[in-house]
């Protein structure tokens, strides 16, 4: 899940005009969005007054797939506005360590781990609700494709790219671009300010979890976008009316403190939002087990890639525009578990097979919609499939010409180099071959 724009602010963006905090207003209760920002008709002693404004940049829950010994449900949340995932048991994905990967044959230091923590560590002092700046949004027309897909010539010939002939040749080629990428950063201990429930503290596997979480970040923000020069904040939590409290304490307003501790949210395992560089592990209620059964990582893997890729849109406070596809915002979060942990993704294929059983059966990626939860199962092996064609580097490019302010369909050929419409024929033209038939 990510902090995300919904389509309808989009649409609220384009149709109202501001509303001034403060001014008159004539029906409590009476909401008006502009600019990422909800007004409410609120009741100010005998007057109605329109509210402060709200970002309505929310944390759009989704659960990640958690690897474990036991039946893994893949997160499938529901188009309704109360995500509920739908755990669809998948069969154990009992993370298979993938074959060592090639170290390249120069004397690449291997990155130095983060120390281990024995307790959890000193906060730096920023403070959790510490946003960034908002400006304009975009605005930008995707550029019709100049190149009409020519029917006779082979798309793979056009970009010279090798066809796979199956779903291992791309995972391995993946593995390893990642992992050489990995390789040779240098070493730095990242900076995270974590938030530990008090009723969490007690729990035997807590510094596991906070040493998986450190080493995550130390990969992902170090590798993959060096130049964080902020702390995040990492908040273990199991008592909402603490999660609450943390936020007022760290300088949001009442209404954000609410908004950023719905219990609306408790059917994801976690969050991030962007806005403050904050992620949210989950373990209220049933949940609390996953601090011990969970996959140390997994799901801060997940989410700190959210944080990455919604850091290219810091000048816009985080909120991207919202023309960018569920399978590759939350398919390349799903990824990067199981890259960052080291583990085979070929489990994927037979995940994806389960999932098309019962959602978007018939759906082509390109269609895929943005709730659809197959962007947890096809999503990851598009996003595979794209790392396997362009590289790590020209993937993330993807990212970076967003945060430039271009749109997904003009920064996708941009950093690809590949038509966006060219990118879906050659995936929907492999997906027999990978495992994934249409049906
Ligand atoms: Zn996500």
């Amino acid at each position: 899940m990510v902090a995300g724009i919904s389509l309808s602010l989009v649409t609220a963006q384009l149709s109202e005009a501001a509303v001034t905090p403060g001014t008159k207003c004539s029906k409590v209760g009476a909401t008006s969005t502009s600019k990422g920002l909800k007004y409410t008709c609120v009741k100010k002693g005998s007057k109605l007054i329109w509210s402060k404004g709200v970002s309505t940049v929310k944390p759009f829950p989704v659960t990640s797939p958690t690897p474990t010994s036991t039946p893994t449900p893949i997160a499938t949340p529901t188009p309704t506005p109360t995500p509920t995932p739908i755990a669809t048991p998948t069969p154990t994905p009992t993370p298979t360590p993938i074959a060592t990967p090639t170290p390249t044959p120069i004397a690449t230091p291997t990155p130095t781990v983060a120390p281990t923590v024995s307790q959890i560590p000193e906060r730096s002092g920023r403070k959790l609700c510490e946003t960034k700046q908002s400006t304009s949004l975009f605005q930008e027309t995707p550029r019709t494709s100049s190149s009409k897909n020519s029917s006779n010539v082979s798309l793979w010939a056009k970009y010279s790219l090798t066809r796979p002939n199956n779903f291992e040749q791309i995972v391995r080629s993946v593995q390893t671009d990642f992992t050489k990428s990995y390789l040779g950063i240098a070493s730095k201990v990242p900076a995270i300010d974590f938030y530990i429930d008090p009723e969490l503290k007690a729990e035997a596997n807590l510094l596991t979890q906070i040493n998986a979480v450190i080493k995550v970040v130390q990969i992902e923000y170090l590798f993959l976008e060096r130049q964080f020069d902020k702390p995040i904040s990492v908040v273990f939590f199991t008592d909402w009316d603490w999660l609450e409290k943390i936020h007022i304490e760290g300088g949001c307003s009442v209404v954000d403190a609410s908004v950023r501790a719905n219990k609306r949210l408790d059917t994801a395992a976690g969050w991030a939002t962007s806005d403050n560089s904050a992620l949210y592990l989950n373990f209220s209620g049933s949940k609390r087990n996953d601090l011990v059964t969970g996959t140390p990582g997994w799901l801060a893997a997940h989410e700190i890639f959210h944080l990455i890729q919604f850091n290219h849109f810091a000048q816009f406070a985080g909120r991207p525009p919202f023309s960018i596809p569920g399978w590759f915002i939350e398919g390349g979060a799903t990824l990067m578990s199981p890259l960052v942990l080291g583990m085979d993704t070929t489990w994927l294929i037979q995940a994806d097979n389960q999932s098309a059983q019962r959602i978007d059966t018939k759906s082509s990626l390109e269609d895929l919609s943005s709730n659809s939860g197959r962007n947890y199962s096809l999503g990851p092996i598009a996003n595979e499939f794209l790392i396997y064609l362009v590289g790590f580097n020209k993937y993330l490019a993807i990212w970076k010409e967003m945060g430039e302010g271009k749109v997904f369909a003009n920064a996708f050929p941009d950093a690809t180099g590949i038509e966006l419409k060219e990118f879906y024929a050659m995936f929907e033209e492999i997906r027999p071959t990978i495992g994934i038939p249409i049906l």
